[in-house]
């Protein structure tokens, strides 16, 4: 039976995005095909279930909740794996939460079906330091776009407005009722960030694309 490398399994409080302060059970894969230059999810430690071990761990977690979230790393890393778990969950009720990259469409098309909410990272190239990544996440967003989908983009002092302008014209092209989220790098001056953000917020605005500015409150709080 197929395994996966997952780093934790546990239950918080949603700590970013849309749908920031609901409970959820957690389910963290291990590893990630990109390597972001403020990635705060380097893990060096996992363990190894099959779909039926991991269904039988979340069953331990008795409160209602909103979802589960699997986030990672890059949980689409593990389509297959994933495809059994969903299957298995989704016949009791659970609803499925997907945090993702946004680079692995293929992978989606397979699950997409099972997904009920994407979260999906657009990883501008002058914060990721990832290079171009756009003609990825627009495969990806045409795809996520058939279910309930928000992007979160990382601002950094760096940020160029260019990479804002690409993120907003590629949402009005492929989900234009998609809201983008605007988060703060953690690892630098939020005063000067603070700033910027806004300034970001009112381009946005112009180009008629919905934003947020959400702070990712699992940081600031010590949440997981
Ligand atoms: S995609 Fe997410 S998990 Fe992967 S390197 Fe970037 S920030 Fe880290």
């Amino acid at each position: 039976m197929i395994k996966a490398r997952i780093s934790e399994v546990f239950e918080s409080v949603q700590g970013e995005g849309l749908y920031l302060g609901e409970k959820q059970i957690f389910v963290r894969f291990f590893g990630c095909n990109l390597n972001c230059t403020y990635c705060d999810t380097k893990l060096d430690r996992f363990m190894e279930y099959n779909p039926h071990e991991l269904f039988e761990e979340i069953k331990l977690y008795r409160d209602k909740y909103h979802s589960i979230s699997f986030t990672g790393g890059e949980p689409l890393l593990h389509m297959e794996f994933l495809k059994d778990i969903l299957k298995l969950t989704v016949k009791h009720g659970y609803k499925h939460y997907l945090e993702t990259n946004g680079t692995l469409a293929p992978e989606l098309e397979e699950l997409i079906e099972y997904i009920d909410i994407v979260a999906m990272d657009l990883k501008l190239p002058s914060s990721s330091g990832m290079g171009d990544l756009w003609h990825m996440h627009e495969k990806f967003l045409k795809i996520a776009s058939r279910k309930e989908v928000f992007l979160k983009a990382i601002i950094c002092l760096g940020t160029l407005e260019e990479d804002l302008l690409r993120a907003t014209a590629l949402i009005k092209e492929v989900s234009p009722a998609s809201i983008l989220i605007l988060q703060l790098n953690s690892y630098e001056n939020h005063a000067m960030l603070s700033e910027k953000l806004s300034r970001f917020k009112d381009i946005a605005h112009q180009q008629g694309v919905t934003t947020c500015v959400i702070p990712q409150i699992h940081k600031t709080m010590g949440l997981r």
